[in-house]
């Protein structure tokens, strides 16, 4: 059986393994055996290995292990650069009346935009908080994670959802909402459906009640037994904004990390996306449970929400990520910016040029999102036995030949382009092309299905 498995020998690179000690090979090999890393180090791969279908001279180029994103919202790549001067609550008052007209094919076309810019740059875990759920509206939950295997990417469909419209003191309009027991049951099915538990499983499915200021309290507590209870992951979004804060003092007489704590949502199953308005005791809370976070710096940035004491989670032993979040509130829709960012806006904060180094910011959109996906054991590092997700990113053309340090160049320089992309051991990115969908076919149905939902809304 072993001997007939497939081998590709990827040779002559530099490679930031991530694994626990920072394992770095300033020259060095790895062998991709089937869906599986089989062997890396320095030098060359080793001698009479059988059935090497492939060998890449990859002299020039850093692997590391492909990036995980760990929070976004794909239908918000068809409502880009609306809102651009608001803050999080007047944004979202502002988007919910178009984001309430979405059907299947502007899902689909979402999708399959947000899906394309991720994996050319290099993300190969992919996932989806999904929330906005129009009656009637086809099968979104569907087109989303089809979209997802089109592209080849491993992903995690966090199955969102808002019952708390402005009747009930809550953020979205009426309409854009659906009942308690409506979002139960179809958060249950596409679990059932869609959910695979095992090691290489390509697709996930977790629980994700959208936020405190859209979903009741019953929502937040029925869907964190039901997660338990089906045996997969919660998400959420959590101390994103002082307004957030504010409105959870008003209505639960508690801030948001003690409510998620009476509600059922802090725990090693749990991770939530912002977590910027924390204090000590909140981080405490977060690290004893080992709740994890998706740090998203960009989006931060966009709507004026904050800066996350990242450094003061990751020193408490909090497992955090990063995310792009949706792209109304970060355009670019792309996750080396992320690593870029958490670095530079961590680092105007207190902790200073002591808050991140590049290594810890690859750490977090590696290793890290691997851990609060729940897959730290099969993906994020690359190590013998763990899955074949990886990158090889070059970086001797003139944006990065001259920047010494390949860990630096690839966080702190340009974005660096992808020479090869793969996914459970199967390539998905050649030269920074997408190899399994048509990206130019995409960027038009993208554009039509924009134009309308503008149309739709009347905007
Ligand atoms: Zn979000």
């Amino acid at each position: 059986m072993a001997a007939e498995v497939q081998r590709t020998v990827i040779e002559n690179c530099s490679i930031a393994t991530v694994d626990a000690h920072d394992t770095e090979y300033a020259h060095g090999y790895v062998v991709i055996a089937g869906n599986r890393i089989e062997s890396l180090g320095a030098g060359r791969a080793p001698e009479g290995l059988e059935n090497v279908v492939r060998r890449i001279d990859a002299t020039g180029h850093l692997v590391t292990p492909g990036l995980v994103n760990t929070h976004h919202h794909y239908y918000q790549w068809i409502t880009r650069g609306l809102a651009t001067d608001h803050n999080l609550f007047d944004w979202l008052v502002a988007l919910y009346p178009t984001w309430a007209r979405i059907d299947e094919p502007m899902v689909r076309a979402a999708a399959q935009g947000s899906l394309a810019m991720m994996a050319r740059g290099g993300v190969t875990t992919a996932m989806d908080h999904h929330y906005v759920y129009p009656r009637d509206s086809g099968d979104l939950s569907g087109a989303i994670i089809r979209a997802a295997r089109e592209t080849g990417v491993r992903f995690t469909l966090a199955r969102g959802s808002m019952d708390r419209s402005e009747k009930d003191g809550g953020l979205p309009p009426d309409f854009a909402v659906e009942t308690l027991e409506g979002a139960l049951a179809a958060t249950e099915a596409t679990v059932r459906e869609h959910h695979d538990p095992s090691f290489d499983a390509m697709t996930q499915v977790a629980v994700a009640p959208c936020s405190p200021f859209s979903v009741s309290t019953e929502l937040l507590r029925e869907g964190a037994v039901l997660a338990r209870r089906l045996g997969v992951r919660l998400h959420t979004h959590g101390s994103e904004t002082v307004e957030e804060e504010k409105f959870c003092h008003e209505l639960f007489g508690m801030g948001p990390t003690d409510y998620f704590e009476s509600t059922g949502w802090l725990g090693e199953d749990v991770w939530m996306a912002h977590c910027v308005h924390m204090n000590d005791s909140d981080i405490a809370a977060f690290a004893r449970t080992k709740t994890g976070v998706a740090h998203c710096p960009s989006s931060n940035a966009r709507l004026a929400a904050g800066i996350a004491r990242v450094p003061d989670m990751l020193a408490a032993g909090v497992p955090v990520g990063l995310g792009v979040d949706g792209t109304a509130s970060n355009e670019s829709g792309e996750l080396h910016t992320e690593l870029r960012n958490a670095l530079l806006i961590n680092r105007l904060g207190s902790h200073k040029e002591a808050a991140l180094n590049a290594r810890q910011a690859l750490r977090l959109g590696t290793y890290g999102g691997a851990q609060v996906l729940g897959r730290a054991s099969q993906i994020g590092s690359l190590e013998p036995g763990k899955l074949a997700d990886l990158v090889l990113w070059r970086l001797d053309t003139l944006a990065h030949a001259s920047i010494a340090d390949p860990v630096a160049a690839l966080v702190l320089g340009a974005a660096a382009p992808v020479t090869a992309s793969f996914v459970n051991g199967r390539q998905i990115v050649e030269d920074d092309r997408l190899l399994h969908v048509d990206e130019d076919e995409i960027a038009r149905a993208t554009r039509t299905e924009a134009q309308r939902l503008a149309k739709l809304a009347g905007r």
